[in-house]
Formats: C-alpha cells, sequence, structure tokens
C-alpha cells in the first residue's frame, strides 16, 4: 500500500479575510508579507515590531496593534500563525486556535501547527508548492531551487492566457480528452513559445485560430540556440527547454557529445558537420534545410557550438528563415573565448595587463588569411583567434614580420571545457616548435597576450 500522506495539500483562499499573526520580528514579517500578497487582511500582535515590519504599516491591509496577545484576540480571525520566541506562547495560541477550529501554524514547530506551510515557486497564477512534511525544510528548499531553475519565469504569463480561453474551450470540447489535448498542443508548442519570448498578440492569434480550427497548415519554429564550448553545465536554461522540445536537432562537429545527450531522446538527429575526411553540409543547403524543415510543421533546435552569433554563421541561417517567414528565437551560449579563458585560468582582460580583448577569425571566407595585423601587435590586451589551429604557423610568422615581440606569451587550448581539455604554452617565436612536437587537433583556441602568464597562478580546471 502506497505510504499514508501526513498531510493534505491544499491551496487556501484568504483574500479579503482576516489573519492573526502573533509576533513582530523578521520571522513573522516573512509571513505577512506572504499573507498580504495572498490578499488576507492582516493583524499582527506584538509587544514590539522590527524595523521593517514598522516600514510595512502603511499598506492598509496591515494592522500593527503593540500589546501582548490575549486568548480574545483570535475572535473572528480565518487563520493564525505563531511567530514568537517564546515557547509558552506558541503553545498558547496554538491552544486555542484548536479548542476554536482555526487553522494554525507555529513557525518550526509541526507539532503544534494545524498546517504547515510549503516552499514555493510562484508564477501566479501558477503556483508550486513543496513541502516535507515538517521533516525536511532543507531539501524542500533545494528542491524549490530546482524548480525555479526549470521553469521558466513567464509560465505565469501563460496560465493567465489560458485562465482568459478556458470558458471558450471548455463549451467547444465538451470531452475532456478533447480539452486536454487542446491545452497540451498549446503549452507546449508555438503558442508557448510565443509568450515566453513576448509576443503575445500572436500567440493570442494563434490559440483563437487552433480553437476556430481555421488554422491552415501550422508552421513550425527554429531555435537558433549557442551550445557552449563542450561542458554541458555551461547550457543556458533557454538552451536545456528548448533542446528539450525540439522535434529535430541539427548539430555539428562543434557540440559535444555531453551536450547532445541532454537533447530530447526521440527527437531526430540531423548531422550537418564535416563528414570524416569529407567536405562539411553547404551553408546554403543547411539554411534550405531548416527552412523545410519548419515549414513542414516541426519544432527545429539548431545547436551551434560556444554562441550563434560569434563565428557561428548563425546570422545567415536566420537570414533565410526570414525571408522565408519562418518565426525563429535566438538563444546565446558561452563563446570558446569565455570557456576556454576561464578553464585555463587565463583571464581575457585584467587591470594590469590588458584593457581590451579582441576575438579574430584566423579563417576568412575566401580561405585566405589576410587580416589587419599591425593593429594586433600592441601591449596591454588580448588576442584570441578562433579557427587558428591550421594556420598557426603562418599566423606567428605575420605578427613577428608586423613587429609583435617574439616572447610574447601564447596559449593554445584544445577542446576547452571538456575533460579531454589541453593546455599548451609558449611564446610567439615558439609556436612553430610546439605545434611539430605535439599533435594538437581542433577544436583549438589561440589566446595571445600577457595575460597568458596568470596561468601559472589561476589554474583551477583539474581535468
Ligand atoms: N560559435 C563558436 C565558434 C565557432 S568557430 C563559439 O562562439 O565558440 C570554431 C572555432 O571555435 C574553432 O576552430 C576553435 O578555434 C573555437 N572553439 C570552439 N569550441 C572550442 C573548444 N571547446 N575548445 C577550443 N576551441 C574551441
Amino acid at each position: 500500500m502506497a505510504r499514508r500522506m501526513d498531510y493534505l495539500p491544499i491551496f487556501f483562499k484568504i483574500s479579503q479575510k482576516q489573519c492573526l499573526v502573533v509576533g513582530g520580528g523578521d520571522v513573522a514579517l516573512r509571513k505577512i508579507n506572504l499573507l498580504l500578497k495572498s490578499g488576507a487582511i492582516v493583524e499582527c500582535i506584538a509587544p514590539s515590531f522590527c524595523q521593517a515590519l514598522l516600514k510595512c504599516s502603511a499598506d492598509n491591509a496591515l494592522t500593527l496593534t503593540k500589546k501582548t496577545f490575549e486568548a480574545v484576540d483570535i475572535q473572528n480571525q480565518s487563520l493564525l500563525i505563531s511567530a514568537t520566541d517564546n515557547e509558552a506562547l506558541n503553545a498558547e495560541v496554538s491552544r486555542l486556535a484548536h479548542d476554536a477550529n482555526i487553522p494554525v501554524n507555529v513557525v518550526d514547530a509541526p507539532e503544534l501547527s494545524s498546517f504547515i506551510m510549503p516552499s514555493i515557486v510562484d508564477r501566479s497564477p501558477l503556483l508550486i508548492a513543496v513541502s516535507s512534511g515538517g521533516k525536511a525544510p532543507v531539501l524542500a528548499r533545494i528542491i524549490r531551487a530546482k524548480l525555479e531553475t526549470i521553469v521558466p519565469s513567464a509560465y505565469g504569463r501563460l496560465a493567465e492566457i489560458a485562465g482568459e480561453y478556458r470558458g471558450q474551450v471548455k463549451s467547444k470540447f465538451s470531452h475532456i480528452k478533447d480539452r486536454r489535448l487542446f491545452w497540451e498542443s498549446v503549452f507546449s508548442g508555438n503558442i508557448a513559445e510565443k509568450v515566453f519570448t513576448g509576443r503575445i498578440k500572436e500567440a493570442k492569434v494563434d490559440l483563437e485560430r487552433l480553437l476556430a480550427n481555421t488554422k491552415a497548415q501550422e508552421l513550425g519554429e527554429v531555435y537558433l540556440v549557442g551550445a557552449g564550448p563542450g561542458d554541458p553545465d555551461l547550457l543556458t536554461f533557454k538552451a536545456l527547454r528548448l533542446m528539450q522540445q525540439a522535434d529535430v536537432v541539427l548539430y555539428d562537429r562543434l557540440v559535444s557529445d555531453a551536450v547532445m545527450e541532454l537533447v530530447r531522446r526521440d527527437a531526430e538527429l540531423i548531422y550537418v558537420g564535416k563528414k570524416t575526411g569529407g567536405q562539411s553540409s553547404r551553408q546554403s543547403d543547411i539554411n534550405k534545410r531548416l527552412v523545410e524543415l519548419a515549414k513542414s510543421g516541426k519544432r527545429v533546435c539548431r545547436l551551434k557550438g560556444g554562441d550563434p552569433f560569434i563565428f557561428g554563421r548563425g546570422g545567415e541561417e536566420i537570414e533565410t528563415l526570414s525571408e522565408n517567414g519562418i518565426s525563429f528565437q535566438v538563444v546565446p551560449g558561452i563563446t570558446a573565448a569565455s570557456g576556454c579563458s576561464t578553464y585555463s585560468g587565463i583571464p581575457l582582460t585584467h587591470r594590469d595587463y590588458s584593457q581590451s580583448c579582441r576575438f579574430v577569425t584566423a579563417h576568412l571566407k575566401d580561405g585566405t588569411c589576410d587580416l589587419p595585423w599591425g593593429e594586433f601587435v600592441a601591449e596591454q590586451q588580448t588576442i584570441v583567434f578562433y579557427m587558428a589551429l591550421s594556420g598557426a604557423k603562418h599566423l606567428s610568422g605575420k605578427l613577428i614580420e608586423h613587429g609583435m615581440r617574439k616572447n610574447m606569451p601564447i596559449a593554445l587550448i584544445e577542446k576547452g571545457t571538456t575533460p579531454e581539455q589541453k593546455v599548451y604554452t609558449t611564446t610567439l617565436s615558439g609556436i612553430p616548435e610546439l605545434l611539430d612536437k605535439e599533435d594538437i587537433h581542433a577544436p583549438t583556441l589561440m589566446i595571445v597576450g600577457e595575460v597568458v602568464k596568470l596561468r601559472e597562478k589561476l589554474n583551477w580546471y583539474a581535468n
């Protein structure tokens, strides 16, 4: 048999009801704030009040009564909370409340309480309450914090909108099963995404269409998502949410296996990176594919290593989408420069060594590497070269030729932020020798600047 529940979880409508809080300290204040937020009319009785509570007394729904608690005070109250550090008083409030059948909570004393207060995630009108039945409040708080991170803040807005249409939906679908299907498609599809990204009007139009059943073929949506440099812990909450609801995921070799593990299990996976030894898919083919998939109604996640807008050609992909009237959203990711710098203990700026930082691609569209070399030789700056591995010798030659000092510190970071991360440090003139000696693989990032020396002190990532 299932374990008996110690409590009945309910949500109590307290709006416009008279409630009494005994105690005038910080704890009482927290409870009072909750009660006021729920629309209660609160009286607080205590011989003295903390400063913060005195400040709240401007609230019309709160009365502070300076006196000691007496039995008559519980008259006409719908709910009692005792938040004092006087055990005898707490017990007295509890006893009186039980005798009078008024719900009572004594803070931190479940044995004296007829109800206990959960930890909450407030996305009003959506409310999530977590309780350990008073056995492990810290555990409940930890779970609450986890929920806080996975429930998008806009869920409240979504619930609000659902509330507006509830009646209409009910009269249109008499069977509960049909209603459920309707709401499922609203909450996990494009309509919800539109609400999350603030496109409320569009969302309502779509919802009304869905309700009237007049919508033509539904268009899908494309999420251009930054997957970060490799460590899955560096994903954003939004990236994770979209990865887990996509029907199709297009990815390339820069997206780490650990990140791919987090994609929805039954999503279709399409690899669009380099085949072993071969050519990578043409960008125009990828752009076209995204459009076709979205047009067929799919939710498409295009996962990009790092940040889609930093050497990620994200701009080109969404340009095609926009030309085809496909809706899309872009989620930033941690770019390789940021991930590799932190995981190698090399700050990109430092008050003593570098006041600016520049991200440079060592690989231009036409395959050349024609860069403004002269600008890179100044001191007190950091240059981060992306796609630098294959042209590293050429790069070091060019920098020396244009006057960068030969002992400029250099770091090469291979597979940064992953368990296979390797960091090689050398100097500008030492690059050819390093490359001859070591077997370094892509993806590798090059950091040029005095900041590289800080690694000796600041390296923290042991993989
Ligand atoms: N949009 C990506 C960059 C794509 S260009 C971002 O914002 O990070 C590809 C280059 O990024 C690689 O050639 C390499 O220089 C760098 N790179 C990406 N991930 C990396 C990693 N985990 N470690 C080292 N370099 C990385």
